[in-house]
């Protein structure tokens, strides 16, 4: 492994489909006789953040090795040997050439922030500041921590640490090094809203100020929206072949990609159009309660974390999204709710059947995807079933697997489908959109609001993606406090009001793009992003 793609490469999985028509030019790389060929290449551009937009396996690591100089490009000609010439010939006159130019005579250097950063703790043992401090070539390393506040990790060894300290610490090593062209493979995994933000914001501040070239995937639409300065999408059939477009306008790529229709390509890359509104609540407070809760009270024991909770009503068939930041106690409610904590104060003895899928997936029993998801449905196998549930969680490939070979990605799609497959009054999703790309979580988004609407179902959902939020939500329960010390969850909102309660406190404003009324992180003292301050809209302007 190269460090970049320590995934498990899918060779002998793979399904080869016929290209479209549209593809007709040779490949830019292809790895063998029917492997997955890339077709395009994003370009870097100094000073620039440049967003790749799509899901895994698409070959966007492939790509990357090649803008790096250490793949080749075989144009498609896997038998040939490595001959840059004819890939100078083939990019003649683009921006590219010029790229590649420089990448040739050795004057480009690459600096990577791997995908996985899970796996770090196995390559590397040591204090962080030990990693750290191997990175540190441009004497910027100290300013890099404070602003991802590593400062309180930094003496802890690396092997200890969470997964959203471990993200901040790879994504500062890969900023802490000199280089041309830095590709950061995700930056949002395990981090709350807020770091997402100080994240974003950072990358941006260092190309712009610094005049560096950055290349980001990211499936959180809305970071990605802030972070870019322009995007490529990548379509395909992951495993088989992937197509980098040219480079779009930020708002066209999200808004093509989101509609499933790529204009420029006049390229369909998925069925249905993701559909944002306006909230108009799918119910509203008048209808029937599900249960009323009193206030609660739970603390992990003397000097340890405690949770208080406000009493609410959560009603019948609302989809009811849960945010705030790390560590606050959201899943410390899930667990209350599912029955798995007792509260110290209130009682919350409601006889309700609960399907709950907790935010660490624990499916690890030794049996087929298909034997449990079975053993938990009768509709199993049923048309509507795989309609519902199958399809767009994307399990007909893996079916056959067993549950301990699931990638991470895979276990939470299976861990979605049978927390749907239940039957009961209230399903409770925590962190949901964890581990999947940006494909596969518009199409869990869209199965988890399908289901709730078709089943009249109750959801509960914690995720810290705002689109998957805004997507699904008919109100909002807003926590806040101090991160592992004490936390507070406020009463269930209505949408409006509760996201202006979370945002005011992030002090991020979101407008709706005017074409599809998704929701746009506006630009920090823009006009736009100091009026609503003024006006205290953070949310729906
Ligand atoms: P992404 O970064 O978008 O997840 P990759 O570029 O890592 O995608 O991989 C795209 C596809 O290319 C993979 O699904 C795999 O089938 C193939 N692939 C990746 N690396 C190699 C390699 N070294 N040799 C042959 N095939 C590879
Ligand atoms: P969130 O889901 O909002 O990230 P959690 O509810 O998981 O937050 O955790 C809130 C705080 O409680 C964290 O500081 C966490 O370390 C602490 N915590 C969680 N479970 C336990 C436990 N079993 N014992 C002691 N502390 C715990
Ligand atoms: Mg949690």
């Amino acid at each position: 492994t190269c460090g970049i793609c320590v995934q498990k490469c899918p060779f002998d999985a793979i399904e080869i489909r016929n290209l479209p028509a549209e593809l007709s030019d040779d490949p830019v790389h292809r790895y063998g006789e029917n492997a997955f060929a890339l077709y395009g290449l994003p370009l870097p551009e100094p000073g620039r953040v440049t967003g790749i937009l799509g899901p895994n396996g698409i070959g966007k690591s492939t790509a990357v090795h090649a803008l790096a100089g250490e793949l080749v490009p075989n144009l498609g000609d896997h038998a040939a040997d490595a001959d840059w010439d004819r890939v100078l010939d083939r990019y003649r006159g683009t921006e590219l050439q010029n790229y590649l130019k420089r990448l040739i005579a050795g004057d480009v250097t690459v600096s990577r922030k791997p995908q996985y950063v899970d796996r770090i703790p196995d390559q590397f043992s040591g204090r962080t500041r030990e990693l750290l401090e191997r990175t540190d070539e441009r004497g910027d390393l100290d300013r890099i921590v404070d602003r991802l506040g590593i400062d309180p990790v930094m003496e802890q060894p690396i092997e200890s640490i969470s997964g959203g300290e471990l993200q901040r610490v790879a994504i500062a090593a890969a900023l802490a090094r000199e280089a041309d062209f830095y590709f950061l493979d995700e930056i949002t995994p395990y981090l709350d809203i807020s770091q997402r933000m100080t994240v974003a914001r950072l990358i941006k501040e260092l190309a712009e100020d610094e005049n560096r070239s950055m290349l980001v995937v990211e499936h959180d639409l809305a970071i990605l929206d802030l972070l870019t300065d322009s995007l490529h999408v990548a379509y395909g059939q992951p495993g088989a072949f992937g197509v980098i477009t040219d480079p779009k306008s930020v708002r066209n790529g999200i808004n093509e990609y989101l509609k499933g229709y790529l204009e420029n390509e006049n390229m369909r890359i998925r069925p249905s159009r993701i559909e944002f509104e306006e909230h108009a609540p799918r119910t509203s407070s008048t209808g029937n309660p599900l249960v009323d809760y009193p206030d609660l009270y739970k603390s992990y024991g003397e000097g340890e974390f405690e949770l208080t909770v406000e009493g609410g009503t959560v009603y019948e068939s609302e989809v009811l999204g849960i945010v705030g930041p790390n560590g606050i106690g959201k899943s410390t409610l899930a667990k209350l709710f599912a029955g798995r904590l007792e509260p110290d104060e209130g009682d919350l003895d409601f006889r309700l059947d609960i399907a709950y899928k907790p935010q660490y997936v624990e499916i690890d029993q030794p049996m087929r995807v298909d034997a449990f998801l079975s053993s938990i449905t009768d509709d199993f196998g049923t048309s509507f079933w795989n309609t519902e549930v199958a399809q767009p969680l994307q399990l007909e490939r893996i079916m056959e697997q067993n549950l301990t070979d699931l990638s991470g990605g895979e276990r939470q799609r299976v861990a979605i489908a049978a927390c749907l497959s239940e039957e009961a009054d209230l399903y409770l999703l925590d962190e949901p959109s964890a581990h999947l790309d940006v494909d596969q979580r518009v199409q869990a988004t869209t199965a988890i609001r399908r289901y709730a609407e078709n089943h009249d179902a109750t959801v509960m959902v914690i995720d810290h993606d705002i689109y998957m939020i805004d997507l699904l939500s008919d109100r909002l329960m807003v926590f806040d406090g101090e991160p592992a010390v004490r936390g507070h969850a406020s009463r269930p909102q209505e949408m409006r009001a509760g996201m202006n309660d979370f945002l005011s406190d992030l002090e991020v404003t979101f407008r709706r793009d005017e074409r599809t009324s998704r929701p746009r992180i506006n630009k920090p003292g823009s006009q736009k992003d100091r009026q609503q301050k003024r006006d205290g809209e953070y949310y729906y302007a």
